[in-house]
């Protein structure tokens, strides 16, 4: 749709084309969710796709995902996928979660090839499910203060609500890095919603690192995703019991599912995926 409030876009060139964004001033990455409802509070976009920033690049202590990489490059970047760029690994199996965070959302062609990673993360939605991946695997968010410094969350700490996270007026999330140990590790998914296409009721994503511990990530059930830590693959009673830890006003209530169908049908997601994650890697295929 039209923004008939906004005046002016900018299209960033460089770090200090940043400088103007804060108050009536946002920014613009693909632009799917910005341009699918009115934004009465914004007169001014900066659009920073044109940044030139590498959709993936490896680094020395893991893999650094740009804000502004897009869906279909972040899904096509999975194990045995014809890459189309040299950094990702098929020993990289953590990278499997990519393209199951992307499916967890509902996107057409063109909102997939256009939508961004940093878009997504920085809506924060419940149902984000690139966010969800890059939480299940332990992802760290670097971000661009306006005063000129930069500032890592990690994104297991970033939503704090359902829309809301830990970005401050006029900040800009710069990239994400995936650190190499959940890379290397085995991950499993499940998602459910209430119709085939439907928007995720419950997501739970697991990681096995290769010295056994185990974390268990539940979104779009809650109204801020929840990591469950284990030092090794956690029983069934223990991950019942990581459940019924969950304060029961996190369970969310919208269309997508009733809070305590969202809590029970969880608790099924965490048990398979837990299931999964205790099979030995060898004895996977
Ligand atoms: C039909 C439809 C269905 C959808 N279904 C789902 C769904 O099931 N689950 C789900 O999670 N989402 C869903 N969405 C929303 C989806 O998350 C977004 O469309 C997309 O991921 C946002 O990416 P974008 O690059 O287009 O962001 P934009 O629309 O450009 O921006 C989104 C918001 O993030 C801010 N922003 C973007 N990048 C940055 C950055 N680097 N730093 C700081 N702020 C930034 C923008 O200012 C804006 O507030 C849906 C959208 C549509 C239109």
């Amino acid at each position: 749709m039209d923004l008939d409030t906004i005046r002016e876009v900018v299209v960033a060139r460089e770090r200090a084309d940043l400088g103007v964004l804060g108050g009536s001033c946002g920014v613009l990455a693909g632009g799917t969710f910005l341009f699918s409802e009115p934004q009465e509070r914004l007169e001014r976009l900066v659009d920073i796709t044109t940044l030139g920033w590498p959709a993936l690049s490896e680094t020395h202590d893991g893999l650094e995902i740009a804000a502004t990489c897009t869906l279909a490059e972040f899904a096509g970047a999975g194990p045995g996928r014809e890459l189309g760029t040299p950094v990702l690994r098929a020993q990289w199996p953590g990278t499997a979660l990519f393209a199951q965070g992307c499916r967890a959302l509902l996107a057409s062609h063109k909102i997939w090839r256009t939508a961004t990673v940093g878009g997504n993360v920085c809506l924060s939605l419940p149902a984000g499910g690139v966010l969800a991946a890059v939480i299940a695997l332990d992802g760290v968010a670097l971000v661009w203060s306006p005063d000129g410094t930069d500032r890592r969350i990690p994104l297991r700490e970033f939503a704090i609500g359902p829309g809301i996270n830990l970005l401050l007026p006029g900040e800009v999330l710069r990239s994400i890095t995936i650190p190499t140990r959940s890379l290397l590790a085995r991950t499993a998914f499940r998602k459910i919603a209430l119709s085939p296409l439907g928007r995720s009721g419950a997501v739970v994503m697991g990681r096995r690192e290769r010295d056994d511990r185990c974390a268990l990530t539940i979104t779009a059930a809650t109204s801020r995703p929840i990591v469950l830590d284990f030092a090794e693959p956690p029983s069934a009673a223990e991950v019942r019991a990581g459940i019924e830890s969950i304060d029961p006003s996190t369970w969310f209530d919208d269309p997508h599912g009733a809070p305590d169908w969202r809590c029970h049908v969880t608790e099924l997601l965490a048990q398979q995926v837990s299931a999964e994650l205790h099979v030995e890697a060898g004895a996977q295929q």
